[in-house]
């Protein structure tokens, strides 16, 4: 019982390095709050890239509070860190996006389980962020999203080219987009593909592909942490 209050009155730990009774900014302790804030954005490409993958550009690594706080947020509910978050995110589409141009971030879609086990598109509202983050800036900005993702199937059966064929498969360019093409103007200017991790660059590059098919010319992809690339095992990394 008192194990249950102390839950209840005692503030969350910080979602970067997970201590505990620290004042906490977005939920994060001023220790990883200062780490993330000494993040430059660098450019990374899988080796090797996959077919269709536009230039990349990641915050840091995925590791420490940058890891931390992006588990917190995705898996934990910790929707607050949206914020930092997406204004990190905001630092890597910028190396993207020249000043002066309009830039439209595009979000990699989840699926509807995925959506409904997390509580809403993590990836939508970080973007949001971004925007918000890159107007104050000086950017014109904003998001869309022209794609929704289908399941896909357990693809460790499946070879290298027809893991590619069935992620393209899985996503599909929403109906009403046909509707917003014809107002032409938000796609003007630099079109950024955002997502949280890169790891193969799959997902990636099947966005990219499925955009400029539907003639939408992508400028480069933005991503929060980049992951060191482990020995395939299976076809669930993207
Ligand atoms: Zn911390």
């Amino acid at each position: 019982m008192l194990g249950t209050l102390a839950d209840l009155v005692l503030p969350a730990p910080c979602a970067g390095c997970a201590a505990e009774r620290r004042p906490l900014r977005f939920g994060m302790c001023v220790t990883c709050v200062t780490l993330l804030e000494a993040l430059r954005p660098f450019r990374t490409a899988p080796t090797p890239p996959p077919p269709g993958l536009p230039r990349c550009v990641a915050v840091g690594a995925y590791q420490g509070p940058l890891r931390g706080a992006l588990l917190a947020y995705k898996e934990r509910g910790r929707h607050r860190l949206a914020r930092p978050l997406g204004m990190l995110l905001a630092a890597a589409v910028a190396e993207l996006a020249p000043r002066g141009r309009p830039v439209t971030l595009i979000t990699v879609p989840s699926t509807a389980a995925a959506m409904r086990e997390r509580g809403g598109d993590h990836l939508a509202r970080l973007a949001g962020q971004a925007v918000r983050r890159l107007r104050g800036a000086g950017w014109e900005a904003g998001v869309i999203r022209p794609l929704r993702a289908l399941p896909r199937p357990d693809s460790a059966s499946l070879s290298a080219t027809e893991r590619r064929v069935a992620a393209e498969n899985s996503l599909r360019i929403r109906s009403a987009l046909s509707g917003f093409r014809r107002r032409a103007a938000p796609l003007r200017g630099t079109l950024v593909v955002v997502d949280d991790i890169v790891t193969t660059g799959a997902t990636l590059a099947a966005v990219t592909r499925r955009l400029r098919e539907a003639d939408m010319q992508v400028t480069g992809a933005a991503v929060l942490a980049a992951t060191r690339l482990r020995r395939a095992s299976g076809g669930s990394s993207s």
